[in-house]
């Protein structure tokens, strides 16, 4: 610590030059978060102080959350949908496996996850102490539904599918996998962290939401392709026993119980994930969608005519490469397997697309 502050001016100068070293979004098309919308960065510092740990004190906060959780929950098929705002992803998959630890108690509990699961499953599963099965995945890098049945057995306390990988795009069969899960009777999560603010604004998506009546519970990143800010992400259940399953007593603050991870957290960006919502409507959100699946074909249709092959023909806007080498400025990345991977999010204009086609074909003439 300085034992004299900073000047203003000089620590704003200082502040200035640090975030100045961060890479330009027009260059980034490695992320799955985004420039937030306007109406979000409105809203959050609109709610800049407030604390959704002690919702009695901001009930007008606290409601928006509501909201928000009632507003996708019916997105996804289910009015009457129970949850909360969560950190982000993975905070959401951590808890959605808790409650099926919770659910099912089981003497040495498993869960059954895709190969292609996000890494959140590997902290969530060392965290809870369960033992990770790990489902191969077909030829399409989906899920192999029959191998996911055939791993379950007495000590199996869930399953997760994924509805728009991470790596790849790719949704699971979560219509088939919400069978197994409802024959079995297992807590069946889907993880739509990525694909859930996608799927329900394209004409024939897969189903993986509350609509399959073995579906327990969804995650979903409205700081994703939601365009919020930075933390937002939702965990919904169908039954409110699941998430009741988790609560522990809170003896000083204005509720007696709570069900989330963290404590003190921001309504900030649960007022602007709802802000961005209730700006765009599904017909303002379906044009995003739509803007970004065009550029996502145009990327690879572009890449191909160059000789980069797909590895992928993707569900969601996530376009995957056999390797290629990627000149400067741009930020990509790469899968497990050593693909390119490209994410075309709303900050990713279609002459962005353009430019950095350009770019690679400069470099294999
Ligand atoms: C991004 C992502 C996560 C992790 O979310 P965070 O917000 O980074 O915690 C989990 N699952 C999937 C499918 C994702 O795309």
């Amino acid at each position: 610590m300085r034992e004299i502050g900073l000047s203003e001016e000089s620590l704003f100068s200082f502040l200035l030059s640090k975030r100045e070293e961060d890479v330009d979004h027009a260059h980034i098309l490695s992320s799955m978060c985004t420039i937030p919308h306007p109406v979000a960065v409105r809203a959050h510092v609109q709610f800049m102080e407030t604390n959704l740990g002690d919702p009695g004190l901001f009930p007008g906060t606290a409601s928006l959350e509501r909201l928000l959780v009632e507003r996708l929950g019916t997105l996804f098929q289910l009015s009457g949908a129970c949850g909360y705002a969560t950190s982000g992803g993975t905070e959401s998959n951590i808890q959605a496996l808790r409650m099926a630890r919770q659910l099912g108690p089981k003497e040495k509990p498993n869960v059954i996850i895709p190969e292609s699961a996000h890494f959140s499953f590997k902290k969530a599963c060392d965290i809870l102490c369960l033992e990770m099965r790990a489902v191969p995945l077909d030829e399409n890098y989906r899920m192999d539904p029959v191998a996911a049945a055939e791993m379950i057995d007495r000590n199996t306390c869930g399953i997760v599918g994924i509805a728009g990988t991470t790596e790849y795009g790719m949704v699971d069969p979560i219509a088939e996998l919400s069978k197994i899960a409802g024959d079995h009777g297992v807590f069946f999560h889907v993880d739509a962290a990525f694909g859930g603010l996608v799927l329900p604004f394209l004409d024939d998506a897969p189903a993986f939401d509350f609509s399959l009546p073995g579906v327990s519970s969804i995650a979903v990143d409205p700081h994703k392709m939601g365009m919020s800010t930075i933390p937002a992400g939702v965990l919904l259940v169908r039954d409110s026993e699941s998430l009741c399953s988790l609560s522990v007593d809170t003896p000083y603050l204005t509720v007696k119980q709570e069900f989330t991870l963290s404590g003190t957290r921001p309504g900030a960006s649960v007022a602007g994930a709802l802000a961005v919502l209730e700006y765009l409507g599904i017909q303002g959100l379906r044009d995003i969608v739509a803007g970004c699946m065009k550029n996502t074909r145009r990327l690879i249709d572009g890449m191909e005519a160059y000789g980069i092959m797909r590895a992928a023909t993707p569900d969601v806007n996530v376009a995957t490469f056999s390797p290629a080498r990627i000149p400067p400025p741009w930020k990509v990345s790469w899968t497990r397997r050593g693909d390119l991977r490209l994410v075309c999010m709303p900050h990713v204009h279609a002459g962005a697309v353009e430019s950095f086609l350009k770019d690679i074909g400069e470099q294999n003439a």
